[in-house]
């Protein structure tokens, strides 16, 4: 069994003492006997980069995942693609306060500090196991480490330093969250100057800031490669979110119209069908057709939802496109906000804040050159 402890030296015997007499809330859990191994925590920029220059010097590959918390199976098997192809992981965990709006609540953002550290840890005894690289380190910095010279700034035009790619993050999320990406990519440009990773790996699931960072990364020649990992879902097909913990049983079935549209969408795609306005009028049949029976229930019954978008983009610029050409694909994507319920039954599971907090909910699915 792995543990954590709080890195300021790679030297590997100050780590082990570390991790014998450290009683950092995380350690304290585990039981010493079973220390096999240390999973770094690095608060810092300096300790992380030294430790870095000795893992290069060793010939080690290294695979950095970043992340804000509140893991879940999607960031896990992020985790799993960086440690099959590197011999090390570094997994970023920061909550970014300039990619949330000034309307935004930064505070409601779920943290689960403890449980993203045990499952991290049961994952890195797993590809032990396996034989496969493992999770070297974890890199939790504090907000004044990630903004040093100016608090993070979340407004328009805004003061400090930001990375901006236009106009691929002015569309779709970007519309309705114009500081978003712009934080995005200033965080991740200070994690890949920070890491140096070999390899960085997003999520399908959050599309367009996988375009952004492939862009970022090409037109700033970082010196890494984006890898990119398919979405995770339930069972049931919603896409896995840190934010679908404040979706109770009914929000959470009623909120799957996402996914459903977007698949009616794709079947029609694979059918043979190329025209926009074809393809995306499957995808509305299905928002419309649930849309109105929510209407029709009692509040006691309903979940309603609004539509913020669904699109019909081309993969690499995200621009709308009229007819999918096969050669290239497309992505179909789309948001919904699933709003408050407006009354309970005093007998059904609720989410987190009761099923109060609106959530917002993305998905999308790549239509596949051919
Ligand atoms: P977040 O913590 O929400 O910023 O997400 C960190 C990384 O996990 C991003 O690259 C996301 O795209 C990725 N991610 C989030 N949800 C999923 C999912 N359901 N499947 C795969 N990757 C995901």
């Amino acid at each position: 069994m792995a543990s954590f402890f709080f890195s300021g030296s790679s030297s590997r015997a100050i780590r082990q003492a570390h991790a014998s007499l450290s009683s950092t809330p995380a350690s304290a859990l585990l039981p010493r006997r079973q220390i096999v191994r240390s999973i770094h925590i690095f608060r810092d920029v300096a300790p992380l980069r030294s430790h870095r220059r000795a893992l290069l010097l060793d010939g080690q590959s290294v695979g950095l995942v970043p992340t804000m918390g509140a893991l879940h199976h999607g960031h896990i098997s992020l985790v799993r693609a960086a440690a099959a192809e590197n011999s090390k992981v570094f997994v970023s965990i920061y909550v970014n306060p300039t990619q949330f709006g000034v309307h935004e609540d930064l505070d409601s953002y779920p943290k689960t500090w403890d449980s993203d550290l045990h499952q991290l840890q049961q994952l890195d005894d797993e590809l032990n196991k396996d034989g496969k690289g493992r999770i070297e380190a974890v890199f939790a910095p504090t907000t004044k480490v990630m903004y040093p010279t100016l608090p993070p700034d979340s407004t328009l035009p805004g003061v400090g330093s930001f990375v901006t790619i236009t106009p691929i993050a002015s569309v779709l999320e970007g519309k309705s969250r114009p500081v978003f990406f712009r934080g995005v990519a200033t965080v991740c440009m200070k994690l890949f100057n920070i890491v140096e990773a070999d390899r960085v790996y997003f999520g399908q699931k959050d599309v367009q800031q996988t375009v952004v960072i492939k862009r970022m990364v090409q037109d700033f020649h970082i010196d890494t490669q984006v890898r990119i990992v398919p979405t995770e879902r339930e069972p049931d097909g919603l896409a896995m979110s840190s934010r679908n913990v404040y979706l109770g049983e009914r929000r959470h079935r009623v909120g799957l119209v996402l996914s459903k549209a977007l698949r009616a969408a794709e079947n029609a795609y694979n059918m043979g069908r190329t025209n926009r306005d074809e393809i995306l009028a499957f995808a509305w049949d299905v928002i419309n057709r649930m849309s109105m029976e929510q209407e029709t229930l009692e509040k006691t019954e309903r979940a309603l939802f609004e539509v913020d978008y669904i699109s019909l983009a081309d993969p690499d610029t995200l621009a709308e496109v009229e007819t999918v050409d096969p050669r290239r694909g497309a992505i179909l994507s789309g948001a919904i906000k699933m709003l408050p319920l407006e009354e309970g039954t005093g007998r059904e599971k609720l989410g987190l804040g009761e099923d109060k907090v609106p959530v917002r909910l993305i998905d999308n699915i790549p239509l596949q050159a051919i």
